[in-house]
């Protein structure tokens, strides 16, 4: 009763992908085993309520990093998604696959079959890109994974596309097609005015597949092995209940960054260190498990708004958000139908980084990500920070108890490029916001702060303010040099039947949103396993322009080139 084809463990964007693709042959039997429960909650599917769900315990892991010392000993959030759906139920939905040249970088690190012209079919067939041409050779039009963009019904949107035209940076008319280098529409996960997660996207058509079985509260504390062979899993149910499920072919991990090297560390897939520390008998010993840890950072550069009916600040507080959310409960439109990050762009951080290493997202508000410190006037702001940190941290267990959260020390900051990278994104930042687009609009910088203009007030100010942009990834990397965990195939190295599949095994973090890069890893994985793939399709991309930028004196680029 308990043996079926695939156990695949962790609901989030990866497992339910997969969910969905190895239940497509009806002759296949699936379980999904989910530690989170249902993802029914108007806050999930109101999209502008995005803040709302990462600071409710029910759908969040509420992970945290270590003190980090390259931030002034501060420790950060790291949420994760504990719900059907995984992360993709709580984040921000913005839709950003990364560069071409990340993903031939991972091809380059020992991926094989990973590069640009070998995901690209992978995304085109996740997505349903409403807005593309149907001869769009970039772009999905039938897949499952909905993208849509925003309205920029906010005069602060055009504000901020036309001030990064006058600052001298690209424009691209789409940033996940040709040109990902330059300024315009961020995409975003909503259908229908509601968030598409990947439970909504891909388990929701599957779920009354009689050969798929999803049970939610249901939390794996280890893989079961006969010798080097994953047999199943054991599991702990809501109430405490105790219950093992066999696999006849594969066990798939899709438990995510911080999930999956704890999995396989309490299964005895380790580092030999970490395993007698724990005194937890190993089955395999793997160095690579835990380590590699990368994410994104960010700061908020905030901007005092002259025009104060303008700002999406008027409506940060209980009678503002009751009328948002009353009309999109009766319409599923007005302000709650989008994430607010309907523009964005990247941009190079000096002419010599060979693509982009710097994201920003413009929020016509100034708030943090988590709804809290909203700015007491109106503003507007940008998220910026480097995409591409040579920083690398580990995920370790904090006992051989599955119910203790792991030790995860990032070790942000922890390189020189960091410091020189998030310096000249704050700048370019700045010039953006001086341009003359914004002369209507532009009142005092609120944060930083004008007066925190040298090197050593900008890295204080990162030091004290940087947050996470909750990119957690690659501590079960890729590859196949010794430190890495999974093969090309997602397997993992000495172990049969047993892959990993989610935002673990990404070798180099990617310069954007990580949801849909997983997304199209697992699409990916699905096609593996069931021994199909699409061809490569190779295209060509944006090259690295010599000096698009204008050249400016006192301009960050401008300084570089000195
Ligand atoms: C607050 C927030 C905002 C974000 N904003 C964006 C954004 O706007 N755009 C974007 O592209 N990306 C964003 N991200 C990142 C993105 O959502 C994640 O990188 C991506 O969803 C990771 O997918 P995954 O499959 O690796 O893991 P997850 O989606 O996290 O899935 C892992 C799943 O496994 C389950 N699980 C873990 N351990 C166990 C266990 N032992 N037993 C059973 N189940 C288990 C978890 O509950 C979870 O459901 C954000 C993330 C967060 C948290």
């Amino acid at each position: 009763m308990n043996t079926y084809d695939y156990i695949i463990v962790g609901a989030g964007s990866a497992g339910c992908v997969l969910a969905n693709r190895l239940s497509e042959d009806d002759r296949t039997s699936v379980l999904l085993l989910e530690a989170g429960g249902s993802d029914r909650h108007t806050f999930i599917r109101m999209p502008a309520a995005f803040s709302l769900p990462m600071n409710d315990t029910r759908f969040n892991w509420f992970y945290s990093s270590e003190p980090e010392s390259g931030l002034s000993d501060r420790t950060l959030a790291c949420p994760r998604g504990k719900v059907l759906g995984g992360s993709s139920s709580i984040n921000g939905m913005v839709y950003v696959r990364g560069h071409p040249r990340d993903f031939d970088r991972w091809r380059d690190s020992g991926a094989e079959g990973w590069s640009h012209a070998d995901v690209l079919p992978y995304f085109r067939k996740a997505e349903r890109a409403l807005f593309a041409d149907d001869d769009d050779p970039y772009r999905g039009k039938d897949g499952l994974l909905t993208v849509t963009r925003g309205r920029r019904d906010n005069p602060l949107y055009d504000a901020f596309l036309r001030a990064t035209e006058q600052a001298g940076h690209a424009q691209s008319n789409d940033l996940n097609g040709y040109q990902q280098e330059g300024f315009g529409d961020l995409e975003m996960t909503i259908v229908n005015g509601t968030r598409c997660s990947t439970a909504r996207a891909y388990l929701a058509p599957a779920f009354q597949r009689s050969n798929l079985t999803v049970i939610p509260h249901a939390y794996v504390e280890r893989v079961a092995f006969a010798g080097k062979r994953a047999t199943g899993v054991h599991c702990r149910r809501a109430r405490g209940s105790r219950v093992d499920f066999t696999a006849r072919r594969e066990v798939l991990l899709a438990t995510g960054a911080i999930g999956s090297p704890q999995l396989l560390l309490l299964s005895g897939v380790g580092p030999e260190t970490e395993l007698s520390t724990h005194q937890i008998a190993p089955v395999h010993l793997l160095a690579g498990v835990g380590q590699n840890l990368m994410d994104h950072l960010e700061i908020y550069l905030q901007q005092a708004c002259s025009i104060k009916s303008v700002s999406l600040n008027k409506w940060l507080h209980p009678v503002g958000k009751a009328i948002i959310g009353a009309q999109w409960l009766l319409t599923r439109s007005g302000l709650g139908s989008t994430n607010h990050f309907e523009v964005g762009g990247f941009v190079r951080s000096t002419r010599e980084v060979p693509w982009p290493d710097i994201q920003f997202h413009f929020l016509p508000a100034a708030v943090a990500y988590d709804g809290t410190n909203p700015a007491s006037v109106g503003g507007y702001q940008v998220h910026v920070g480097p995409m591409l940190s040579p920083s690398r941290g580990e995920v370790r267990l904090r006992s051989a108890d599955p119910s203790k959260h792991p030790v995860i020390r990032f070790n942000y900051m922890s390189h020189p490029e960091d410091w020189q990278v998030f310096r000249s994104a704050i700048r370019l930042a700045r010039e953006i916001f001086a341009e003359p687009a914004f002369d209507k609009f532009r009142e005092a910088e609120l944060s930083p702060g004008s007066s925190i203009d040298s090197d050593a007030k900008i890295d204080a100010f990162v030091r004290n303010n940087a947050v996470s942009a909750y990119h957690p990834c690659g501590t079960c990397r890729m590859g196949c040099s010794p430190d890495a965990v999974v093969d090309p195939s997602c397997r993992v190295y000495g172990i049969e039947n047993l892959r990993v599949v989610d935002a673990s095994v990404f070798p180099h973090i990617t310069n954007g949103n990580l949801n849909a890069p997983t997304i199209m890893l697992a699409e990916k994985i699905a096609d593996a396993i069931k021994g199909q793939q699409l061809p490569a399709q190779p295209e060509p991309h944006y090259p690295h322009p010599e000096s698009r930028r204008r050249q400016r004196p006192g301009s960050s680029f401008t300084r570089e080139a000195k």
